[in-house]
């Protein structure tokens, strides 16, 4: 599910994963979203998209929760222009001190949390007519805290209800071994779950829960770390667990306010060309040690279509 449409996976060319078009960390519920104008954003982000359909990628999965700088129209916009298909999500964001939690994710039930993602899901986002084609979640270090536990049932009651996957931005492995326990106790299997930033957790971590069909999302692919990926993806390669392997660069512009003037700066300041890294530096590396061209589509088309498409 596109924020254009639905569309089968045939033909979809490379896949980004996990990335970022805009994402404002100011906190939720304290201005009105979004803070820039759209049609600066576009003149700022088009090209760099653009780039990406011209390299033969097609489809893009901006990872952006609601309360931190979703904006569907942005991207419903960028995917027309550029060509690139684009998914965005439901669900809430729970890491960095509930910063981008609304008030209502404190007081409301798991069912109530669902009903409203639920609504998302079946009607679209707002009054755009966009839907999210998955859920999105952020939890901070292991264990689960009570709130982050409740949205991963109010994620798990969504699921069972639309086919969406889930994936979960979380801080180390424990937090990753938790959502696992929590979702298996819940009848859900491994392959719905998506472990974003599995580059937090350890290598043995990653074995064993690849070992159960979770996803493991490496994705923040950046030139100073290309040798801590290179080795990450070595390791499940030698252990033959990259059919659950997915990586991305987690890249995007913040939105920022100097002075009274708002901005979007890339994440790392502009040290990595957005989106590139992958493309540029990862994968002729993987090449060079032996990566077969098989491996290679396994990772950056076939893993992610299967990872993110809608059970039935
Ligand atoms: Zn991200």
């Amino acid at each position: 599910m596109t924020v254009t449409g639905k569309v089968g996976l045939e033909n979809l060319g490379n896949v980004l994963p996990h990335e970022h078009v805009t994402t404002d960390f100011l906190g939720a519920e304290i201005a009105p979203q979004p803070r820039y104008p759209r049609h600066m954003a576009i003149t700022s982000i088009l090209p760099y998209l653009k780039k990406l359909k011209e390299r033969g990628y097609g489809l893009f999965f901006e990872c952006t929760p609601n309360y931190i700088g979703r904006d569907v129209e942005l991207l419903k916009a960028l995917s027309e222009l550029s060509g690139l298909k684009i998914v965005t999500n439901t669900g809430y964001y729970a890491a960095v001190n509930k910063k981008f939690l609304p008030k209502h994710a404190y007081t409301e039930s798991s069912e109530a949390l669902a009903k409203r993602w639920e609504q998302e899901w079946r009607k679209g986002i707002g009054d755009t007519g966009i839907r999210p084609g998955f859920i999105k979640l952020g939890v901070g270090k292991g264990p689960l805290d009570t709130i982050e536990e409740k949205l991963l049932q109010a994620a798990i009651i969504l699921h069972k209800k639309s086919g969406l996957q889930m994936a979960m931005h979380t801080g180390d492995g424990e937090a990753a071994l938790s959502q696992y326990q929590i979702i298996a106790a819940a009848g859900v299997d491994g392959k719905n779950m998506i472990w974003v930033h599995a580059q937090n957790g350890k290598d043995d971590e990653r074995l064993a829960l690849a070992q159960k069909g979770v996803w493991i999302s490496l994705d923040g692919v950046s030139s100073e770390k290309l040798d801590s990926y290179v080795n990450m993806i070595r390791v499940l390669r030698e252990n033959q667990l990259l059919s659950q392997l997915m990586i991305s660069h987690d890249n995007g512009w913040g939105v920022e306010d100097e002075k009274g003037v708002i901005k979007l700066v890339p994440f790392d300041k502009g040290k990595n060309v957005p989106y590139q890294t992958i493309y540029n530096l990862l994968l002729p590396r993987l090449q060079q040690l032996g990566f077969t061209q098989a491996e290679i589509e396994l990772i950056t088309i076939k893993n992610p279509l299967k990872a993110y498409s809608l059970t039935p």
